[in-house]
């Protein structure tokens, strides 16, 4: 197809993620992409700001990713993983449970986050069940969360900006508790989580397990909050025996500047999520990550076993490159060294844009830059823009903010916060 045919039935066919039918926004036709650029069909080469929603860690067409791909390509791309099984997952396996959060070890793959979100809650409502405690089958949640857009993970989103209001009555109802403040690197006190721990003392014999995104809520805000918040938040599930699920599928693999969000708190989480990043953004694959304690009890009751099994469960060629992209991750001298020039350069790019009067707002952490406007984004406008000055960013809400592959060079990050800083200087 011509680029305008494609552009054309692209409009009219195909849906892009929360996007209209009828009136959607511009979608930019790419033809290939190498290294942080994303390259347009018309020629124009971009910076990518977003890392393909935090996947493309290491960026695009990696060699050794590419490498271990092909690779498995020539020995099998896929077979089924009930009753077989194969190196790339089992050595998959190893390898994350060897650096995950101490506790950990087990591990369910999966094929998207969200599918991680619902493999983790139902882990912990048949952690219930198999100790004959089937009341406790709630969730709670802080509000600003996002844990993805199938059913029971859409149930935990925040209940304002996820899809309440659509879908009432139809998702299973939680307990919501405020949004976890104070803000990354302030002490946490009593009053900050009075309420958190009311709602746990009020319904403690009813709740099955606290899911939340460990010090950054992404998409409902990306809001960085205190470390001792989260400690503390661990302390009392520990006291109300309830299990804690960490989703570090936007957060994990040193985005937030540690290798796990967790890590900023010490914790370990008795179920962890992880994906996006997992493959280094080259296909779909997620995992859930399980103590001995929780696997040991679900297997304890009939029918013994956990009721979950996706198809494509421990696919080969996405396991032989996410384990690639954990020595690539390796390879880095170091990767922390590198996520903190990162972040030292994204502070040094935004933080000037604070003082101006349109913008509420602006953090960063770790490989995460956020400028908060006043005013909702025009998004078509600010991604034209961008566009205009070589580089790609998507902004939400009254958002502005990037997280750029790790490979990303100084002059790179440069010409990415000034233009991200002429665009807001623009809508004033
Ligand atoms: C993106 C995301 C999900 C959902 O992952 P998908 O792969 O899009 O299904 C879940 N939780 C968090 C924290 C996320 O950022």
């Amino acid at each position: 197809m011509k680029v305008d045919e494609l552009l054309q039935y692209d409009r009219e066919h195909v849906w892009h993620p929360y996007a209209s039918m009828t009136n959607p926004l511009p979608v930019y036709p790419v033809k290939r992409a190498e290294g942080v650029y994303i390259e347009l069909e018309d020629g124009r080469r971009l910076i990518d700001g977003m890392s393909s929603w935090w996947s493309v860690i290491h960026g695009y067409n990696h060699p050794a990713l590419n490498a271990a791909v092909e690779k498995q390509l020539k020995e099998m791309s896929h077979v089924m993983f009930g009753g077989l099984t194969h190196a790339p997952a089992v050595e998959l396996a190893s390898r994350l449970l060897s650096i995950a959060p101490s506790g950990l070890d087990n591990v369910f793959f999966s094929d998207s986050g969200s599918v991680a979100v619902e493999v983790g809650m139902k882990m912990a409502l048949q952690y219930w069940y198999a100790r004959g405690r089937e009341e406790k089958r709630y969730f709670v949640t802080p509000r600003c969360g996002y844990h993805g857009d199938t059913w029971n993970a859409m149930s935990v989103c925040d209940p304002v900006t996820g899809m309440h209001s659509i879908f009432r009555g139809t998702l299973p109802l939680h307990y919501f508790v405020p949004s976890p403040s104070p803000s990354f690197g302030k002490p946490c006190g009593q009053e900050d989580i009075a309420a958190f721990q009311e709602c746990l003392r009020n319904n403690h014999t009813r709740v099955a397990a606290v899911i939340l995104e460990p010090i950054v809520q992404g998409a409902g805000g990306m809001r960085f909050y205190s470390a001792e918040y989260l400690r503390k938040v661990h302390e009392l599930c520990y006291m109300y025996d309830i299990l804690l699920i960490c989703d570090e599928i936007a957060t994990g693999f040193w985005r937030t500047g540690k290798r796990w969000a967790c890590d900023h708190a010490g914790i370990s989480p008795d179920i962890m999520c992880v994906g996006k990043a997992l493959t280094g953004g080259y296909m779909g694959f997620a995992a859930t990550l399980a103590t001995a304690n929780v696997a040991r009890v679900i297997s304890s009751r009939s029918p013994g076993v956990f009721m979950h099994g996706p198809t494509f469960t421990g696919n080969p060629l996405a396991c032989a490159v996410a384990r690639a992209s954990l020595d690539v991750l390796e390879e880095y001298r170091t990767v922390e060294e590198r996520v903190k020039q990162i972040e030292t350069l994204l502070r040094e790019g935004l933080s000037p844009t604070a003082s101006l009067g349109q913008v509420a707002d602006a953090r960063v952490l770790g490989a995460i830059g956020v400028v908060e406007m006043k005013k909702p984004v025009d998004v078509a406008a600010v991604q034209a823009d961008l566009v205009e000055m070589g580089v790609w960013a998507r902004p939400f809400g009254n958002l502005i903010y990037v997280m750029p592959p790790y490979i990303i060079t100084p002059e790179e990050l440069h010409v990415l916060t000034t233009a991200i800083t002429r665009v807001i200087l623009k809508y004033e």
